[in-house]
């Protein structure tokens, strides 16, 4: 059985007084025994407040990036795992699409990304999903494919996926408010279990694959209710903790 996880994004968004009350309401509003686990991935600079804000409670930190370079070096901009474990981060966001389009992070950055977290001993979450024009032109499962690849043919990837977490997000979704519907979701989830399950079928069934890509209190119940659908990585709704808290409830 696998546990849902309702990942928060929150982007270049916030400040050091707002991270802090919105963690603070995330907390009030859970409660003990909330069935989904629950994380929240801030930017780097908040870290240690977000940290402290969390108390080591039910709730994990996860960054929204690292170097691909482990440990330490002349690296002038960049944050190691290393340093994200020293802040109690488990997971850490890796190949999000913004990062892709905007910053040029090709298959191989991100594999080498994810491996380094691996070292770090943190979770990736590694966020596949094709652009609109590759929707269109009928090739979603060959750019899945291809993303999910890069990381299964590195040596220890596809042993390092027993930690980590997938993300299908398309990328015509995300912030646009436009969703894909549950069937189209479920479709991909699928096709990344089975082509997971090709090398190790015990790994894909335990390998929690989340959705993402405008999710709101409105229409998370239906997406998590897919049987491949394992819970969310959520942006624009994770920064008011009246609809993450809602998001995280419709997971369980
Ligand atoms: C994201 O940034 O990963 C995301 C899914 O954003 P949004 O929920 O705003 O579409």
């Amino acid at each position: 059985m696998r546990r849902p996880l309702v990942a928060g994004n929150w982007k270049m968004h916030g400040s050091r007084e707002g991270s802090r009350a919105l963690v603070g309401a995330i907390l009030e509003g859970l409660g003990p025994g909330a069935g989904a686990e629950v994380a929240v991935c801030p930017p780097f600079v908040y870290l240690a407040d977000v940290q402290e804000a969390l108390g080591g409670g039910p709730v994990a930190l996860g960054a929204q990036d690292l170097c691909p370079v482990p440990g330490e070096g002349a690296h002038t901009g960049e944050v190691s795992g290393r340093m994200l474990a020293e802040f109690g981060c488990r997971y850490v966001i890796v190949g999000h699409s913004e990062r892709r389009s905007l910053y040029g992070e090709d298959d191989a950055t991100v594999a080498r990304k994810f491996l380094a977290a691996r070292e770090a001993g943190l979770r990736p979450i590694l966020c596949v999903g094709e652009r609109l024009e590759e929707r269109e032109a009928g090739v979603t499962e060959q750019v899945v494919a291809r993303q999910l690849d890069a990381v299964l043919q590195c040596e220890d990837g596809l042993e390092g996926l027993r930690e980590a977490v997938i993300a299908y997000e398309p990328v015509w979704a995300i912030g646009t408010g436009r969703t894909a519907t549950p069937g189209q979701a479920q479709e991909v989830h699928a096709f990344i279990r089975a082509r997971v399950g090709e090398r190790d079928p015990g790994l894909a069934e335990g390998l929690r694959i989340l959705y993402g890509g405008s999710v709101k209190p409105e229409n998370a119940a239906e997406l998590f209710a897919q049987p491949d659908v394992d819970g969310g990585l959520i942006g624009g709704a994770s920064l008011r903790a009246d609809s993450f808290l809602a998001i995280c409830r419709a997971a369980g």
